[in-house]
């Protein structure tokens, strides 16, 4: 069906999943793998064309926590999976997401930045993490390119990246291979409900009836409106960040490269990621001077040199964030055959294999994984249906 057309009157789904960034997107592929039936993606725009194509691509829960906690676990067990992710998903569709396992650096640049490098290496390895700690000789004998004002760092072996563009378009190959009807430019207008049971979505083509129902619609999940008008959504807020890329050739690092106000990402085709910035700025999906001079400033302070690269692109995107910064996965406790993937905030490249294999457990099974229980979306009092 071309994408203009609209639907006939019994257009039906096994598995409808609303949204077709990298968290739809994974959740459709495990479903469809584990055998869920007819599942259809609706995306309104074009496949990961919103948050998931802003992001770095950072796979990094260690250099960025501050203790163990459930979203530690679920992070850590997320990039553990990335391995085997990748593999599959290059043989599945010849396209190498170019999983990058070099590690990350954390520098420090002030004696409170040491005593945070301090405290970060201790609980780590109590914890019996994998972390290294690095003198500011070590940090510049292993990235030259580091400022001569840093005085020490934290490297992470296992905290690693991937070309999240290219991830976008070896899932969206895998899904359709698995035979996912992909519906872009298709609207999810709202859901249709009965008796507390989802029953479909009414679309800007046409009604699609299924009786499973996946919203993982990022940024927009507070629009989602329902036939019944008791239904509230999850409330999920946009959080814009801004990115910069220059020509870096030849490339000027090899790690990922943190401070505590921003970062460096090398991408193996030469070009180099600077972020971010973290604005509440509604749904203005935009690069302002303030931005660009705030990440461009954090990256001189990690890499002076990157003041003679070529500027070369930037980008703005909107992370999708829940009340707590968590992520809301799985069944909605008001409506039957409803379930939420969706808040993954800054880390959703990081967590989707494990968000798709998490719902479709729970899809097909009917039970919950222990490690998806704190994300559960009947935390927030804002869900359900009169
Ligand atoms: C600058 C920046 C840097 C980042 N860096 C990293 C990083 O290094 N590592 C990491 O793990 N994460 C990172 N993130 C976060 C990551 O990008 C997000 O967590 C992730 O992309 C969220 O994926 P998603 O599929 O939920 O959302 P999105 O990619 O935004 O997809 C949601 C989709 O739903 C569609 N949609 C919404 N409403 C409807 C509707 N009613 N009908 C049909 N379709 C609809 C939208 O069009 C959109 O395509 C970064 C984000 C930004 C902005």
């Amino acid at each position: 069906m071309r994408n203009q057309e609209t639907f006939g009157s019994k257009e039906t789904a096994d598995v409808v999943i609303i949204g077709g960034g990298v968290i739809g997107l994974a959740v459709a592929r495990e479903v469809a793998l584990r055998g869920g039936g007819q599942v259809t993606l609706i995306e309104r725009g074009r496949l990961g064309a919103e948050a998931s194509y802003a992001a770095a691509g950072m796979l990094a829960p260690q250099a960025e926590a501050e203790h163990v906690d459930p979203f530690f676990e679920l992070a850590c067990a997320s990039r553990d999976l990335y391995p085997a992710f990748a593999e599959a998903l290059r043989e599945e569709t010849g396209t190498d997401i170019e999983l990058e396992r070099t590690g990350t650096l954390y520098l420090a640049f002030t004696p409170r930045g040491e005593e945070e490098l301090e405290h970060r290496y201790n609980w780590q390895r109590r914890a019996g993490l994998l972390v290294e700690r690095l003198s500011a000789e070590e940090t510049r004998q292993l990235e030259p390119c580091i400022s001569n004002q840093v005085r020490g760092a934290l490297r992470f072996p296992l905290d690693v990246q991937v070309e999240n563009r290219r991830l976008i378009a070896a899932l969206s190959a895998s899904t359709e291979k698995q035979g996912v009807r992909l519906l872009t430019e298709t609207h999810v207008q709202s859901l249709i409900t009965e008796r507390g049971r989802v029953q479909g979505v009414e679309t800007s083509r046409g009604v699609v009836h299924a009786p499973v129902i996946v919203v993982a619609t990022g940024a927009w999940t507070s629009f989602l409106a329902a036939s019944d008008k008791g239904f509230r959504p999850v409330s999920i807020e946009p959080v814009r960040g801004q990115m910069l890329c220059f020509a870096s050739n030849p490339r000027l690092a090899r790690h990922v490269i943190y401070s505590p106000r921003g970062y460096i990402v090398p991408r193996l085709d030469g070009r180099l990621l600077a972020g971010s910035t973290t604005e509440h700025a509604g749904f203005e999906r935009r690069v302002t001077g303030e931005g660009l001079n705030a990440i461009t400033s954090h990256a001189l302070e990690i890499a002076p040199a990157v003041g003679g690269l070529s500027l070369l692109d930037s980008w703005a995107g909107l992370r999708p964030r829940a009340e707590d910064e968590w992520p809301v996965m799985g069944e909605c406790a008001e409506l039957r055959g409803l379930f939420y993937a969706t808040g993954h905030y800054r880390n959703g490249i990081l967590l989707a294999p494990l968000t798709g294999a998490l719902l479709a457990e729970q899809i097909m099974t009917g039970k919950a994984s222990p490690l998806i229980n704190a994300f559960r979306p009947d935390r927030f009092q804002c869900v359900g249906v009169n």
